[in-house]
């Protein structure tokens, strides 16, 4: 809290109280420590890939590359922590700009049924090789809403991928649609892992993993789920989650049918 006071002094020059001004700093401070918090945080994420970079390579020059499999499985290392970095730098970039809001949206009609079958398209292969069944929402009733098509295929895709990623072989995921009134509730479900309770309320944090060597292995970089917040919001929606360790978890979209 800043506080600057002056005497007040009337014509006749008598004093005749205090001007007191009170600048609330709390705004600002929080915003400074999320910021410095985000560079410290985004430093260390990226650090780690680097480190096993550099670490392989070395040994490879050290004289491992001698031994051909040992070269080939220290080489696809460094490719997949490449990859990573790569994906890790494009999302970091994603998100400062969804959240300083420099993404321009296009909003028109989109048909929800249609983009969610071409959304899962793209996932279809990495779910077959698990063995995981993606069943779409029944065609009818069309569902239409005003909004940025772009933006709701990449909140789709992320939470999806994640279904994919942390459900076991065999397992289902399930996307469905309703409409309310004046909303549309766009629901991915899966029979997954689960997430515990006590983690629930931290997910949607920039690199907050509830296992980080699983979502690591996984090619995780912990800010899917933080771009999905901010995008949602960006198009004037809501997200929750609800999830039974073991058994499932389903993420539900809220969004206004009309922009
Ligand atoms: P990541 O790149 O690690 O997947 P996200 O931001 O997408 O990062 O997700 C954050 C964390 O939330 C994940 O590391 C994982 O622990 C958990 N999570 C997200 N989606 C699911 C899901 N469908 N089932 C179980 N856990 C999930």
């Amino acid at each position: 809290l800043d506080v600057n006071f002056a005497p007040y002094i009337n014509f006749k020059g008598e004093a005749k109280g205090v001007v007191v001004v009170l600048h609330d700093f709390t705004e600002v401070r929080r915003l400074e420590k999320m910021r410095s918090d985000f560079v410290a945080n985004v430093s260390h994420e990226l650090r780690t890939p680097i480190t096993s970079i550099k670490g392989f390579t070395e040994t490879l020059l050290d004289g491992a590359m001698q031994d051909e499999e040992t070269c080939r499985n220290f080489l696809q290392i460094i490719y997949d922590e490449s990859e990573r970095l790569y994906r890790m730098i494009r999302d970091i970039l994603d998100l400062s700009k969804i959240e300083q809001r420099r993404i321009a949206l296009h909003v028109a009609e989109v048909d929800l049924q249609d983009l969610m079958s071409s959304t899962v398209a793209l996932l279809q292969d990495q779910a077959q090789r698990k063995q995981i069944s993606i069943q779409l929402p029944k065609p009818e009733p069309r569902i239409t809403l005003t909004t940025d098509k772009d933006c709701l295929q990449q909140i789709i895709l992320n939470l999806v991928t994640n279904a994919v990623v942390y459900t076991p072989e065999g397992g289902a995921i399930s996307l469905e649609l309703h409409q309310e009134k004046e909303q549309v509730e766009i629901r991915v479900k899966d029979t997954g892992i689960g997430i515990p309770e006590t983690d629930l309320p931290r997910i949607f944090e920039r690199f907050y993993r509830v296992d980080r060597a699983r979502s690591r292995d996984s090619g995780g970089t912990g800010l899917g789920l933080a771009i999905v917040k901010h995008l949602v919001e960006n198009l004037h929606g809501q997200i929750t989650v609800k999830s039974t360790e073991g058994k499932g978890t389903t993420f539900t979209v809220t969004l206004p049918i009309n922009w």
